[in-house]
């Protein structure tokens, strides 16, 4: 399932490439035809997601929203128009601007929605790390709020949405190892600061995510990848990525996620996996002890 760098970057190429122009808007598929219709040959103000959840508005389009999700199998595909193939099957929706064409395919929700809607769904949505930084002093403590008050793990908190949105399986099984939390303390015995590293670093690590489209937790890639977003240079090495694969800049490289039975790089166990939260959770149940500091 895509984590939330994954909707931050697609909203990211949405604006880049189809922001500011009056768009063609249609639906392929015949399943969105109606939506469409009413958003249809109107300007594309602007994309944005809040975890795992996508949102365009449009001018002239009072009180509507486009909201996505792309669930386990959608895809959100931006094209060239001369780098269009052959296509699979018609998408659910098409957006065409001058020289990009974006479609939709496979979402779990796309809906055209109002205001009062949207602030339901983002009501329910935890803080996300990669979210304005303004809101972020608080982000913080609104995710604690609920850490500390539960019995789950925070290995199944991480995955929350109402929780914390925008994290998925890989960052949560990442982050818990780099600091060496133990992934199985429950919420309300992990230690205050312990959850303050873990916000900062997935505050730190998601924006990388985001700019190379692919997750980063090796600290050698992460330092690299941080140099590249300073000095300006990561737009140029990921422009041409569509959505349809993962950022291949750096080597695909981690800590523990799908890893059993490897030797941990830091102590030399064996990585373990289980299934928790509905996920496989892989962790080192020989570095990954601390609870409370
Ligand atoms: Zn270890």
């Amino acid at each position: 399932m895509p984590e939330g760098h994954t909707i931050h970057a697609l909203a990211a190429r949405l604006n880049r490439t189809l922001g500011g122009q009056r768009v063609d808007v249609s639906s392929p598929q015949g399943r969105f035809a109606a939506d469409a219709a009413l958003i249809d040959d109107r300007i594309l103000d602007r994309a944005s997601a809040r975890g795992k959840h996508l949102f365009v508005d449009f001018d002239e389009v009072a009180d509507l929203t486009l909201h996505v999700h792309l669930g386990l199998i959608g895809s959100f595909h931006v094209k060239r128009r001369d780098q269009e193939g052959a296509v699979a099957s018609p998408a659910r929706l098409r957006i065409e601007g001058r020289h990009h064409v974006a479609e939709l395919r496979g979402p779990m929700i796309c809906a055209l929605i109002d205001e009062s809607a949207r602030e339901t769904i983002l009501d329910r949505l935890g803080p996300d790390p990669l979210h304005e930084p303004d809101v972020l002093a608080d982000g913080t403590d609104r995710a604690w709020a609920r850490i500390t008050t539960s019995r789950k793990t925070i290995a199944e908190l991480l995955l929350d949405q109402s929780v914390l949105a925008g994290v998925g399986n890989v960052y949560r099984c990442e982050v818990l190892f780099r600091h060496r939390i133990d992934p199985l303390t429950p919420g309300r015995e992990l230690g205050r600061r312990l959850w303050d590293q873990l916000w900062d670093d997935l505050v730190a690590l998601l924006p990388l995510g985001a700019a190379f489209s692919q997750i980063l937790t090796m600290q050698d890639q992460v330092d690299a990848a941080a140099e590249l977003v300073a000095d300006g240079s990561a737009l140029a090495i990921t422009e041409h990525l569509t959505g349809e694969r993962l950022g291949d800049h750096f080597e695909r490289r981690f800590h523990t996620y799908k890893r059993t039975g490897e030797r941990c790089d830091r102590c030399g166990r064996p990585i373990r996996n289980q299934a928790l939260g509905g996920r496989t959770l892989y962790w080192c149940p020989g570095c990954q002890r601390r609870r409370r500091r």
